[in-house]
């Protein structure tokens, strides 16, 4: 079976995009990966460290722009956007103390249903190994389980079988007619 990454990544695969956002940047996999199916990718991370390390990563491409900044921010950079990923908690091989906290990422996670496009599609990398994953994760499916099914779909990709294993939740806001 594959990973919660790679599910991710090949259900996005499936169409081309216009913008795209990396809501957690981290070591630029995600990024590198959005690059290559949208014209244009905003990533967003707190840590200049993961500036550092995505840019080394991404050095072939001209469709990206990195931004320091926290992520219920990014409508100061980029407003609507067509796809978008956060693969929430810490920086691996970096300081695992600073993760992403459970306020903001569901601030973050409002504000980006509100810009995304119809037919766009969010997808969220939950982590519940750790305490603050295990409070963002109650946070986020409260609010996605509220969401209008009218005007969104909201699916979670889950292992029944290991239940501390990060799973993953798909929001796409329909076209209405
Ligand atoms: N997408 C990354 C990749 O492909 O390598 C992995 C992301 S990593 C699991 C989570 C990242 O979220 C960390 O780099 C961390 O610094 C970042 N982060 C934590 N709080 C944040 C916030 N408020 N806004 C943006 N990024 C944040």
């Amino acid at each position: 079976m594959e990973t919660m990454i790679e599910y991710v990544h090949n259900r996005i695969k499936r169409k081309d995009y216009q913008i795209a956002i990396d809501f957690t940047m981290g070591n630029g996999h995600d990024t590198l990966f959005l690059s290559k199916v949208a014209k244009q990718v905003y990533s967003f991370d707190i840590q200049q460290e993961a500036l550092n390390n995505t840019k080394k990563l991404i050095e072939d491409t001209d469709n990206v722009n990195l931004i320091l900044a926290s992520h219920e921010n990014f409508d100061c950079y980029v407003k609507n956007f067509d796809v978008g990923i956060f693969n929430f908690g810490y920086l691996p091989n970096g300081d695992h103390q600073i993760t992403t906290m459970a306020d903001s990422s569901l601030q973050a996670i409002k504000k980006a249903v509100e810009y995304l496009n119809r037919k766009g599609e969010l997808f969220l990398v939950v982590y519940i190994g750790h305490d603050e994953g295990k409070k963002e994760s109650l946070l986020i499916e409260e609010y996605v389980a509220s969401l209008d099914h009218i005007s969104y779909n909201v699916a979670l990709f889950k292992m029944m079988n290991k239940l501390s294993a990060p799973y993953v939740i798909q929001i796409e806001k329909r076209q209405l007619y």
